[in-house]
């Protein structure tokens, strides 16, 4: 089934869904992926399909403005949305927009399906109007090593990613997270016995919501599928990002990868672990947590200094670290991310469960987004 697949831009080069990399592949030919301010009549009236992202509510006031223009031209075209924020508050928005399907919970084989011209009503985890499925398609470890990664269908993308260069002024945020990423587990972490401060404010510790969404607790990739899954993206890409989550294997130094690839770990690992990873590829560069994952936001005993020290041409390291903190730990400008960039006050979980500040502050968003758009011409 020819399908429209339209990602709300937010312009915010943090942005995006993991999942997009992979979820289309086996279907590229049919599918092709646009951004929200792409969108025009002459492409409503050609589709009949159309899958919308919702995977951040800073996308939520333009997710409606798209949907009202696709039915408002096209009163007959079908509307399939997801993403994370979709998946928390699917049945406000089938209330509140005129879509038509939502697949709760894992995507790959109903994606598969319904893009195959499956009737919705016959694929497993899909919601309709007037029927929702049981959540019976779980995703399993054993699947992650057979993803395969695939943007050809979205060419938009790599466009953004070039012209975001010239946008950002500070170079140390190039290319620090995109497309495609690969995180080591899937709905939602495994370390919650040892949940940190940080914790708090993350989807991955919300295991009763997680629970519920995928109907499965959280799947971490072993060491086998962690390799398997970066030869996949390698066959296609020159470059990953790639996020390291709690409990996952990762000494891979018996590997090298062709790639470049930006990780973060957000796992307590040491310094020879850290080296494990960052330099089983040509070139890297690696965001290591200041604080691990304890009770009471412990610092690490990492070496920062040392870890410094073991960079070379081409492997580098970042370290999250707050301005008051690194008043003691006299890290490096050039090593140094403030968390503050990148975790701000509207991205805590608290602040967006609210429907109702999700779409005020979505709308204006959107209305700065709409100004950016103008500088930045794809
Ligand atoms: S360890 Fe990381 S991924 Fe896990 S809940 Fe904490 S912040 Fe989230």
């Amino acid at each position: 089934m020819e399908t429209l697949i339209i990602i709300p831009i937010t312009m915010h080069n943090f942005s995006f869904s993991a999942p997009v990399s992979w979820l289309f592949s086996r279907n590229a030919d049919s599918v092709k992926g646009i951004f929200g301010f792409e969108l025009n009549i002459d492409l409503i009236k050609k589709y009949q399909s159309f899958i919308i992202e919702l995977n951040w509510f800073i996308e939520l006031k333009e997710f409606g403005i798209i949907v009202k223009n696709i039915k408002k031209h096209n009163r007959k075209a079908k509307i399939l949305f997801g993403g994370l924020f979709a998946s928390l508050k699917y049945k406000e928005i089938m209330a509140k927009f005129d879509v038509d399907y939502h697949i709760r919970g894992d995507n790959e084989l109903p994606m598969h399906l319904y893009l195959n011209g499956e009737k919705p009503e016959g694929i497993p985890n899909m919601t309709g109007r007037n029927f929702a499925n049981d959540i019976s398609y779980r995703f399993e470890e054993s699947e992650f090593g057979s993803l395969s990664f695939d943007l050809d269908w979205f060419p938009s993308y790599g466009r953004f990613l070039s012209l975001g260069e010239e946008y950002y002024e500070d170079t140390r945020y190039n290319h620090l997270y995109h497309l495609p990423m690969i995180i080591t587990a899937k709905g939602g972490c495994e370390n919650l016995k040892q949940a940190h401060q940080g914790c708090v404010d993350c989807m991955g510790a919300k295991s009763e919501v997680l629970q519920d969404i995928y109907n499965r607790p959280p799947v971490t990739m072993s060491r086998e599928s962690l390799i398997a899954t970066i030869r996949n993206a390698e066959r296609k890409f020159d470059s990953i990002s790639l996020y390291i989550m709690p409990n996952t294997p990762c000494d891979i130094s018996d590997q090298y990868f062709d790639l470049y690839a930006n990780i973060e770990i957000d796992t307590d690992l040491s310094l020879e672990g850290i080296k494990k990873i960052a330099f089983a590829f040509r070139e890297s560069l690696t965001i290591v947590p200041i604080h691990i994952q304890k009770a009471g936001n412990q610092k690490t005993n990492l070496d920062y200094h040392e870890l410094i020290k073991s960079q070379d041409h081409h492997h580098r390291f970042l370290f999250f670290v707050t301005e008051d903190e690194n008043k003691s730990l006299q890290i490096p400008a050039e090593n140094r991310l403030y968390t503050e960039d990148v975790f701000p006050d509207w991205a805590k979980w608290d602040y967006y469960q609210n429907y109702e500040n999700a779409y005020v502050f979505s709308s204006i968003f959107y209305h700065k987004v709409k100004e950016d758009v103008k500088s930045f011409p794809l």
